[in-house]
């Protein structure tokens, strides 16, 4: 029986989630946002510092427990923005040293994909769709495999990118997704997978040239963009399953919170015969909850740091989802 903290701020949001034997008891967060232009790093981290402490103590009562019945404190290691991750990685420091309790380092991308538990899935194919990533990640020997994956841009800083040039402010999919739903015709986009991978920058390209013509229509190239770009990681998902012949598909990341890819995973998975599953909007986007689920199953197999020996502990801002050691299945 133990009561698990969780840190996430990997990037924009900076959340507490307290788990305790497989249970959500909190999953508090605040996210930076902006009216124009995108991620500021050193802001997002800011925001971050500013806000950590009322996050923390709201995570703590909502909960219904206090700091010293905490048994670890799970840390979103990486990958992320360095002076975000600093932020939490000195919170959970800072906690540490004060409670005596021990430090889980936890790959966020992983952590995605292991909350999917909770919707019922048991060995997913997942399509991890968020801001900085876009990788189709599952379980095989020993390690979660990248089966495909993006070549330049994660498809949520596309679509954010996108939005921006358009002149809307961050996080653009929401926006560009209520636009897309106005898009009558179709305008044919550059399609880009390559083997297993997609690739974003050239389709990118093209959208801000016709976005700078006067007769484009912002409804109609959202809509496109939509149709295009969700096809590419639907096509890369089914090739995965097939690959490994499994029968579920898993989504996750911010992404992933739009309809349309949602109706177009379920559509695909129906027709092949596969299981889909969508987590609720709360643990798809960047939280705290799922750092802090991932991070109970690890104390509970005896991965972790205990609080004398935490300095050497460090953010690993580029850490790769098959780098990872996988210790706990
Ligand atoms: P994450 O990094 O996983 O928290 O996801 C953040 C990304 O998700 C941002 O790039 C958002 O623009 C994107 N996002 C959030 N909601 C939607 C949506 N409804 N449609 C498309 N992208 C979205
Ligand atoms: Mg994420």
């Amino acid at each position: 029986m133990a009561i698990i903290l969780g840190i996430e701020s990997t990037a924009h949001t900076f959340g507490i989630g307290i788990v305790k034997d497989g249970k959500i008891l909190s999953n508090v967060k605040k996210s930076y946002v902006t009216d124009k232009g995108g991620i500021i790093p050193i802001e997002a981290a800011k925001h971050h510092n500013e806000n950590k402490e009322k996050i923390y103590l709201g995570a703590l009562e909502n909960s219904g427990t206090n700091e010293k019945e905490i048994d670890a404190i799970a840390i979103s290691q990486g990958p992320g923005l360095a002076p975000c991750l600093l932020q939490g990685m000195n919170f959970a420091k800072e906690l540490s040293k004060k409670i005596q309790k021990p430090i889980i380092p936890v790959n966020h991308c992983v952590a995605h994909l292991e909350i999917g538990k909770l919707t019922g899935a048991k060995d997913p194919v997942m399509l991890y769709a968020s801001g900085a990533n876009t990788q189709i990640i599952s379980y095989s020997s020993g390690k979660f495999r990248i089966f495909g994956e993006t070549l330049d841009l994660g498809v949520g800083n596309f679509i954010d990118t996108f939005a921006r040039y358009a002149g809307r402010g961050f996080p653009g999919g929401p926006i560009i997704e209520k636009l897309a739903k106005e898009g009558k015709n179709f305008i044919e986009l550059p399609y880009s997978v390559k083997g297993m991978d997609i690739s974003l920058s050239g389709i990118l390209t093209n959208l801000k040239k016709r976005i700078e013509s006067e007769n484009s229509n912002l409804n109609d190239l959202a809509y496109s963009m939509q149709e295009t770009v969700f096809a590419m990681l639907v096509e890369v998902s089914e090739r995965a399953l097939a690959h490994t012949g499994k029968k579920e598909l898993l989504l996750g990341g911010g992404v992933a919170c739009n309809s349309r890819l949602q109706e177009m995973c379920r559509i695909m998975c129906e027709e092949r015969g596969a299981k889909f599953f969508c987590p609720e909007k709360s643990l798809l986007v960047d939280n705290a909850a799922m750092i802090a689920f991932l991070g109970e199953i690890m104390f509970n197999k005896g991965i972790f740091i205990s609080s004398n020996k935490i300095d050497a502990l460090d953010i690993c801002p580029r850490q790769r989802t098959d780098e990872v050691e996988v210790n706990w299945k």
